[in-house]
């Protein structure tokens, strides 16, 4: 995998991504087909499985849906996990920690990512025909429709994200006074 899928690929799953820019992709020699096939892939990729990658169970809720782009589990194993703080003692620990905040910063830069290659559009090719009249030859391929519709629904559920996070974080810090 090539740092460009890495970074998208991080992204959609919510981890912390390099600073690569992922969205240029000027002065490459990529084909635009297997470009656009390897984003859908990984755009795909990132939506939320059948099934917990935790406790193997369907996953088909809502809830799970919210859990699984917050914490990357289903909502059955976010319950055990936050009960399992809170026999050790270590919820409040968690509540007040910087996971909720630092996972907030990445949600909103993922949404920024994103939006910045929709604003791209589509791919332009500059083939240099004449170095030395400095002719070249431009070439746009459209960005596949799926692709675009990929895009969509991850900054939904990106935006889904930050709704629950906002209110999570809202809600203990409440719960904290
Ligand atoms: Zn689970």
């Amino acid at each position: 995998m090539n740092s460009e899928d890495r970074a998208l690929k991080n992204i959609l799953q919510g981890k912390p991504v390099e600073k690569v820019a992922w969205v240029g992709y000027e002065g490459k020699k990529q084909k635009p087909g297997d470009q656009k096939s390897r984003l859908t892939d990984i755009m795909a990729e990132a939506r939320m499985p059948w099934f917990c990658p935790k406790c193997d169970k369907v996953m088909k809720k809502k809830l799970d849906n919210k859990m699984w782009t917050l914490f990357g589990h289903c909502f059955d194993c976010q319950v055990d996990f936050e009960h399992d703080l809170r026999t050790t003692g270590k919820f409040e620990e968690w509540q007040s920690s910087k996971v909720l905040r630092n996972k907030k910063s990445i949600i909103l830069e993922q949404i920024q990512s994103i939006e910045n290659w929709q604003q791209q559009g589509d791919l332009k090719v500059v083939e240099p025909v004449n170095p030395e009249s400095g002719a070249v030859h431009i070439e746009t391929y459209e960005v596949d429709p799926a692709t675009k519709k990929l895009a969509e629904q991850a900054l939904i559920d990106l935006n889904n994200a930050l709704q629950s996070i906002n209110d999570t974080i809202e809600k203990f810090d409440g719960q904290r006074k």
